[in-house]
């Protein structure tokens, strides 16, 4: 078989186009191909398919093609440009290539699985491409996706906040529970920012959502009320995120007392910060007969930790009238309990109660979204070199959006 038929078939050239040239450069371990249409073709406009012939060519391009064994290989072509009655003159597509890229259909669907699998940098590395071109092929892709994906409803969604390094720099992400994607990602935790996803649907949409799932947080909690039609049956606050309140004030609980009673000459409570953070089943075997002691040394925090765990079992009925029930004894305990910490978290509770106990009825969570998080924790971390924000929206919607992300051969 001779060089050009070779190339031509395994590069995927189909007619009318045809390889003209092939050369190899040994030194800079590339080979450049070069091809041409045959002559007396007319060409579809791409707008709206009407046959016409040449009107002229563009300059000459080039692209980055998959590698031909090590060697890095190139095609190069001048596309023709037809003047459509219509359209005007534009240039015809070619089967290998998306407009303005600079890299083949099979180098770019390439790239995507390594950029899936890899880091920008090793991504590039790997590939042979710079930093930048790396990044341009995962933020085509995403765009690619984007402009595919049709606003489907998500019945089941969850809102969170993730926060970017230190200060007070928040992405809010929205989450589709059932399919585990990132669906809308908005700069800060705002109120507004949550208004930016509702107003992509139309209130036909809104309604159709069955749960939201998220933290308190007022911002949110008035752009869900404002925008999702019944949604106070709707709202159920993060389970997940409701205990972090109680372990967080039963830590308060421990600290204010260790402090006291180390002013008593009494380290009880020194390096125990961690026992107390786990729930019953959690703890480790072998600090059990330890904790066992501990609990009855009658300490405020073994006290705390108690309401804590007793709150818990709030998540395990089926019935809401004894949820209800339990709440209450929970609460009057907890309001008795002359812990500050404790006392304010449980305030918390019974003002948001309603959306609380909804969880019975639709049991979501963020736990799903929490895996999501451990992804986008990873990305967070790949993300050194990410310049900006923008970049870090990118990668998430990348490695979590749910996108179609390939472009495809024809
Ligand atoms: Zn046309």
């Amino acid at each position: 078989m001779e060089v050009k038929e070779l190339y031509r078939q395994i590069l995927g050239i189909e007619k009318p186009w045809r390889v003209s040239q092939v050369e190899l450069d040994i030194r800079a371990e590339r080979i450049d191909v070069k091809v041409v249409h045959d002559e007396e073709v007319r060409w579809p406009c791409p707008e709206c398919g009407q046959l016409l012939s040449v009107y002229d060519h563009a300059p000459e391009r080039v692209w980055r093609h998959l590698d031909t064994c090590q060697f890095k290989t190139y095609l190069h072509a001048r596309i023709p440009r037809v003047k459509c009655p219509v359209h005007g003159v534009r240039q015809v597509k070619v089967s290998w290539a998306e407009a303005h890229s600079r890299f083949t259909v099979l180098f770019e669907r390439l790239a995507i699985a390594v950029l899936r699998e890899a880091n920008i940098e090793g991504a590039a590395r790997l590939l042979r491409v710079s930093w930048d071109e790396a990044w341009n092929l995962m933020e085509r892709a995403v765009r690619r996706g984007q402009k595919r994906k049709s606003r489907r409803v998500v019945k089941k969604m969850g809102v969170d906040e993730k926060s970017l390094g230190k200060g007070h720099n928040y992405l809010t992400l929205v989450y589709d529970l059932e399919e585990a994607t990132v669906e809308y990602i908005a700069d800060d935790r705002r109120k507004e920012s949550l208004d930016g996803y509702f107003s992509l649907l139309s209130l036909a949409q809104r309604k159709e959502i069955e749960a939201i799932v998220t933290d308190i947080w007022d911002p949110y909690l008035a752009s869900i009320r404002e925008h999702v039609p019944g949604a106070e049956d709707k709202l159920v606050f993060d389970r997940y995120h409701l205990m972090r309140h109680l372990v967080e004030a039963v830590d308060r609980v421990r600290k204010q007392e260790h402090r006291e009673l180390k002013k008593e000459g009494l380290e009880v409570l020194a390096g125990t910060k961690y026992l107390w953070l786990y729930s019953q089943e959690n703890l480790p075997p072998e600090k059990r007969s330890f904790f066992t002691w501990l609990k009855k040394k009658r300490l405020k925090t073994a006290r705390a930790w108690a309401i804590k765990e007793s709150f818990r079992e709030l998540w395990d009925y089926r019935s809401l009238a004894w949820a209800i029930k339990h709440f209450e004894s929970w609460y009057a305990w907890a309001i008795r309990s002359r812990l500050n910490p404790i006392k304010q978290v449980a305030r918390m509770f019974r003002k948001y109660l309603r959306n609380i106990l909804t969880y019975l009825k639709h049991r979501i969570t963020n736990a799903v979204s929490e895996g999501l998080n451990s992804t986008i924790q990873t990305i967070k971390k790949m993300a050194c070199g990410f310049r900006n924000r923008e970049h870090f929206k990118i990668a998430i919607y990348f490695h979590c959006g749910g996108l179609d992300l390939y472009p495809v051969t024809h």
